[in-house]
């Protein structure tokens, strides 16, 4: 292998500073657990001086997304509010209001995803519905029989099946790990036979929600992350510029043995800061 390549990877990308609008993965990117990355401080006060747009994106749909504002807040930072955190919920809620009017939904999902829905003008239906425009399942740490009874039953009547994200274990401390949305979703699959459409990372589903959020065109808008299959695989599914940063769970050699080609490879969100404010 040659020396390894720092910056612009994809010559076609635009340049940093042009970028209008940053897309954020959270932990490996921003903090690692409850500790901040050298000059990810500096990076967010700085887009906020010049009011660049910037988000923050999660594929947990267990939690309000007012909870991860006071994560941010108890990271340091200031000024964030319920519009600068995106979640794989808020994908779901996009794709089912373009794909039918008013949907009518049988949600399993945790209370806090249920209020987000309300929040949307979701209409939401109860356990013991024959029917539904949408089987959802979310990221559910409050599943229970029932509500796989529900799902299992509007689904093998042809409900449509669909699911907020693909992650298939929840990391936690210690090397624990709780049972994510795909591993609930293939018990359901497991008994029907029908496997859901998944729409969080990677999938273009994300990417279409954010440009119908921010109303930025693909080319000026960047998601950064530390995930190659994940973060970096959805700017590529969606057509807007993937920055991976090595701050957190990928490595050099991880991108130059995978088979998705980053526009962007960078040490951490500090380098960005040095091109667009430094
Ligand atoms: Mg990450």
């Amino acid at each position: 292998m040659g020396a390894e390549k720092r910056g612009k990877v994809n010559a076609g990308a635009v340049d940093l500073q042009e970028i209008e609008c940053f897309v954020l993965d959270m932990d490996g990117t921003i903090n690692l657990g409850d500790r901040l990355i050298d000059g990810a401080k500096e990076y967010i006060e700085c887009m906020q001086q010049k009011g660049t747009q910037f988000y923050f994106f999660t594929n947990n749909s267990s939690k309000a997304p007012l909870d991860y504002v006071k994560k941010l807040e108890r990271l340091g930072f200031t000024g964030m509010t319920r519009k600068h955190i995106m979640t794989s919920g808020d994908v779901m809620i996009h794709y089912l209001k373009t794909h039918g009017s008013d949907p009518k939904v049988y949600l399993a999902g945790t209370p806090e995803l249920e209020v987000q829905f309300r929040e949307a003008g979701i209409t939401l239906l109860g356990e013991d519905t024959q029917t539904a425009d949408f089987a959802v399942l979310g990221f559910d740490t409050t599943f229970h029989f029932k509500k796989a009874d529900t799902l299992c039953r509007l689904v093998s009547g042809g409900v449509p099946f669909v699911a907020t994200n693909i992650d298939r274990v929840c990391p936690l401390d210690g090397g624990r790990f709780w049972p994510d949305c795909a591993s609930m979703a293939s018990m359901i699959t497991y008994a029907t036979g029908v496997e859901p459409k998944f729409v969080g990372k990677p999938f273009k589903e994300t990417v279409d929600y954010i440009l119908s959020k921010t109303g930025m065109e693909a080319q000026k808008t960047a998601m950064v992350g530390d995930r190659l299959y994940t973060d970096i695989k959805t700017a590529k599914n969606g057509g807007i510029v993937g920055i991976a940063v090595l701050s957190g769970e990928i490595s050099y050699g991880d991108i130059v043995e995978g088979d998705v080609e980053p526009d962007y490879i960078l040490d951490s969100v500090y380098d960005i800061y040095r091109a667009i404010c430094g």
